[in-house]
């Protein structure tokens, strides 16, 4: 079985969510199982810069494409073999992959990640004589045509035995262009179909992949039941729930990858610790308390979010929290970037209250290690959630979530009710419903069990056992990818 990965982000070279964490950790444990795979990425200065530190690059090809002539080329990344898309006039832009400084997206976006998709094409109909994939699996819109290109592949007698997967992170996002581009990237017409890439009159990446892919998988359980009902489906449930009668849709929970998430050997913390040297963590939050001009008091309880500052994350919430939070003598800490108002708001918020609510804005990979270490509980009362990632960091450093009942929140998080504190199976705190009182409730559950020091920690050790590993998750690919074959 030989896997390409279809993708735009890839930690530790570039990453704007989730996804980049994903193709960082994912296509390792594959090969790790045995599964040779490897990864399509277009060669962003980012990307290239962190390859070609560690090693050479060879060329596979030049390709002429409906967007000019492009590179691919070949590198082995931490043990990953890698294919990488060159093409100044379209990917040498510093920064986001799909914006520019001013969040516009690049208007010339259609040729770029269709131009994603094309190659991993290609690769499927042999492009590189040495390898050639048998399974595609795209990941969100960018890499979402790679589905519909194999599919007109299919149409005319070739790429029969390549089986593709599209993997949705977030279906919020369904990369949509005008339809007068259909051409020029090289698809036939008939493609612009509602039983094709059509979604209200413009072509859509992200329903290329749903729909042309013969599996879609999305990185929790709970959401693809979700993204079946119209409240989450965004206009694509009834294809997801055709999908899902021809047992064509599977949820797959991410994992946490070790190398870069563990307590006792993570090098951004200031003091590491296990679960038998819980103890230790304080030093951690009297640090964080320090570093961003809180009052330094390690009895007090702290309460951090670390996310991108969007409505999907329900960040609203806990601004709306925040004076319940001060009331009861907690502390506040936030470390994110996004929307303007979001961001002005909680800004002001911490000037308001200096001692008691710290506010960073940015994107801080060291500071997001510190948080999630020194926390005693971490905030995510998110709309939607297809997976989450924050949460599972959370819970293996003993920083108790607290979540509302969505998506992969759902599935990883184990509420501290009176049941699971008596079966020992309680992870952290879950409420139901989006409002101010549902997760002031939450809020004041944490701080009373908080006040029961030895309960507060048996749950941090239950947390801390838990197994969200990514050899979990690569063994369902891989039963996954053996039920295609
Ligand atoms: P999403 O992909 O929707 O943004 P996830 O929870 O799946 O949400 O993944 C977010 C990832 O990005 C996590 O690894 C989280 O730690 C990280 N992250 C989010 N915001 C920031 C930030 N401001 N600074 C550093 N890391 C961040």
């Amino acid at each position: 079985m030989r896997v390409l990965h279809v993708c735009s982000e890839f930690f530790p070279l570039l990453k704007t969510g989730g996804l980049a964490d994903v193709i960082g950790a994912l296509p390792a444990e594959l090969n790790e199982q045995g599964i040779d795979t490897r990864i399509l990425i277009p060669a962003f200065p980012a990307v290239m810069r962190g390859i070609s530190a560690v090693t050479e690059t060879h060329l596979v090809r030049s390709v002429e494409t409906f967007a000019g002539q492009v590179n691919v080329l070949y590198a082995q990344y931490q043990n990953v073999p890698v294919y990488l898309i060159e093409a100044s006039h379209l990917f040498e832009r510093e920064g986001s992959p799909y914006h520019d400084a001013h969040q516009h997206d690049y208007s010339d976006n259609v040729y770029r990640f269709a131009v994603l998709g094309f190659i991993a094409s290609e690769l499927a109909k042999g492009l590189d004589s040495h390898w050639q994939p048998n399974i595609v699996q795209a990941h969100d819109w960018h890499a979402g045509l790679s589905c519909a290109y194999l599919a007109n592949e299919k149409r005319h007698g070739k790429c029969l035995d390549v089986k593709t997967v599209f993997t949705v992170h977030n279906l919020a996002f369904s990369g949509c262009f005008a339809s007068h581009f259909l051409e020029e990237i090289w698809l036939p017409a008939d493609f612009l179909h509602v039983d094709g890439l059509e979604f209200h009159g413009q072509l859509s990446f992200l329903k290329a992949g749903l729909y042309y892919a013969d599996h879609v998988t999305t990185v929790s359980p709970t959401y693809a039941d979700e993204i079946c009902t119209v409240e989450f489906g965004c206009g694509f449930e009834g294809l997801l729930q055709t999908k899902r009668k021809n047992h064509a849709l599977t949820g797959i929970l991410n994992g946490v990858d070790d190398a870069v998430w563990h307590p006792q050997t993570d090098k951004h913390l200031v003091q590491n610790y296990t679960h038998k040297t819980l103890g230790k963590k304080t030093a951690n939050k009297s640090a964080l308390q320090k570093e961003l001009g809180l009052t330094v008091a390690p009895q007090k309880m702290l309460y951090a979010v670390v996310s991108r500052l969007s409505w999907q994350k329900g960040l609203d919430l806990v601004l709306a929290a925040s004076p319940y939070i001060l009331e009861h003598d907690a502390q506040l800490v936030v470390l994110g970037s996004g929307d303007e108002g979001l961001q002005h708001a909680f800004l002001h918020l911490s000037q308001q209250h200096p001692t008691n609510i710290g506010v960073v804005i940015g994107y801080d990979e060291a500071l997001a290690h510190r948080i999630v270490a020194s926390a005693d509980v971490l905030l995510m009362p998110s709309r939607f959630e297809p997976c989450g990632l924050t949460q599972l960091y959370g819970l293996k450093y003993g920083s108790l979530p607290l979540v509302r009942r969505t998506g992969g929140l759902a599935d990883s998080v184990n509420d501290c009710s009176l049941e699971n504190l008596a079966d020992n199976s309680a992870t952290g705190f879950v409420f139901e419903r989006e409002t101010l009182a549902d997760l002031q409730r939450a809020i004041k559950r944490s701080l009373v069990l908080s006040a029961d020091k030895t309960s507060w920690e048996t749950v941090q050790k239950q947390a801390m056992a838990a197994d969200f590993s990514w050899q979990r998750s690569a063994k369902e690919y891989l039963s996954l990818y053996s039920r295609l074959k």
